[in-house]
């Protein structure tokens, strides 16, 4: 197993909660990007730049790669040099030149052959359904996936706080996170984890459950 598994896949394709069923099977430690995002946000501190970017981000735009390292890598750092299981990225990297820094990264660390990339693959047309349907508690961040067993939820199971639409869940935001986060923006990214033989391809419109037994498998395999 590898200490670095890096879930990749177009908005709503489940790979959030995929990597947190991921942490409660292997004890890895969760890093995501978009939590470490909203904390940031929540904070009174920020630098005018920082606030630029957030609101730039809120408007369905990717967060700028300065940001993204300043959060992410001494977060995996600090995991790191605790001696964790491991760690694993959902929603960390967003374009070809975030890979190479994460992977420079990486081996600076010596563990450039510790990463393992899964690509959880949905169509353009159902990440746009599930995105419109799925909600988040107010409360704990807990995403809750849009199925027919959910749909009537009001509240969250996990902490009871109140379920609402993720604040850019809208129409046009969504078009504009899917155009940029979506299966044609990522193909350099695959690429270039294919180059280098880290990346499987799981079949995301499977069953929330079959694509965790996948995923589970090539994280044994990997
Ligand atoms: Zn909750």
């Amino acid at each position: 197993m590898k200490k670095i598994i890096i879930f990749i896949g177009s908005p709503g394709s489940g790979k959030g909660t995929q990597a947190k069923r991921m942490v409660e099977e292997f004890g890895y430690v969760h890093i995501s990007t978009g939590a470490l995002l909203r904390r940031l946000s929540e904070r009174q501190d920020l630098a005018k730049k920082e606030i630029k970017a957030l609101e730039f981000m809120k408007k369905g735009h990717l967060v700028p790669d300065w940001l993204v390292y300043k959060i992410v890598f001494p977060e995996a750092d600090k995991l790191i040099l605790k001696k964790s299981k491991g760690i694993i990225f959902d929603g960390a990297i967003r374009n070809v030149k975030q890979a190479r820094a994460f992977q420079k990264h990486f081996e600076k660390l010596g563990l450039g052959d510790e990463v393992l990339t899964l690509d959880i693959k949905i169509s353009n047309r159902e990440s746009f359904d599930r995105l419109t349907k799925r909600r988040i508690c107010g409360k704990c961040d807990e995403i809750i996936p849009w199925t027919s067993l959910t749909a009537k939820l009001k509240i969250c199971p996990k902490c009871g706080g109140k379920l609402k639409l993720r604040k850019d869940d809208n129409l046009v935001v969504i078009k504009k996170r899917i155009k940029a986060q979506g299966s044609t923006a990522q193909k350099p990214i695959l690429d270039f984890y294919r180059k280098r033989k880290m990346l499987k391809i799981i079949d995301g419109m499977k069953s929330i459950d079959e694509v965790t037994l996948l995923v589970e498998n090539e994280i044994i395999n990997g």
